[in-house]
């Protein structure tokens, strides 16, 4: 479920981090995990259209399986399925994010580049080729991990409440879409939709959301 959140002081980076959002890598607050620092005011306006009354982290990103990995000031540091978890770093976009908070397709069709603050040690020595070649090989063993990754709690208990206001065979079409090209099967004779759903990953559960969202 993600590390806890552990607020901390604000450093000279943070300070300036002002208007910006965006990909972030810092070993300081983030040890080796790509992150998306949210800037709260950005995404409540992106929310203002739902008209839930309710707040776009805990009523829409949480359920939708991202995780707050740390809160600093005016903005949110969020790891998950699509944004920043079972990813191309190089095709980096919100519109997983997007698509959780606002109920709509996410159309961003440019990357969004990284930003990187490595304050390690070595960094500042000759060893950072060899480093970067581990790294790579951490990554990849991370990807692979991530598409593998079950599904969360709050996906689960968002998706149980969502599977009662749609047909079975919108479920079965968002299922499909959901779960292409992933190691999830589709529906198994007889399987009821309750146990489809507790088999799920988090990143297809989190396509599965937003599909579903999308139908009511
Ligand atoms: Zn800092
Ligand atoms: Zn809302």
């Amino acid at each position: 479920m993600g590390q806890p959140v552990n607020p901390q002081p604000l450093h000279a980076r943070d300070a300036k981090l002002g208007g910006m959002s965006g990909f972030t890598r810092d070993s300081k607050h983030y040890g080796d995990r790509l992150v998306y620092e949210a800037l709260g005011s950005k995404w409540d306006r992106y929310h203002s259209h739902c008209g839930c009354g309710q707040d776009w982290l805990s009523a829409h990103a949480e359920p939708a399986g991202f995780t707050v990995v740390r809160k600093g000031s005016g903005f949110v540091a969020l790891v998950g399925p699509g944004l920043t978890e079972g990813v191309d770093e190089d095709r980096l976009t919100t519109n997983a994010l997007w698509e959780a908070v606002t109920g709509r397709p996410g159309v961003q069709n440019w990357f969004e580049p990284v930003r990187t603050f490595d304050r390690s040690p070595e960094s500042e020595t000759g060893t950072k080729s060899i480093r970067t070649e581990k790294e790579r090989a951490v990554r990849r063993a991370q990807d692979a991990a991530q598409r593998r990754a079950p599904i969360t709690p709050a996906q689960l208990g968002y998706l149980q409440k969502l599977v009662t206001s749609v047909s079975r065979q919108q479920f079965d079409e968002a299922l499909t879409s959901a779960v292409k090209g992933s190691p999830v099967e589709a529906r198994r004779p007889d399987e009821k939709t309750a146990q489809v759903i507790e088999r799920m990953t988090k990143l297809t559960a989190r396509k599965l959301i937003a599909a579903l969202v999308g139908e009511k």
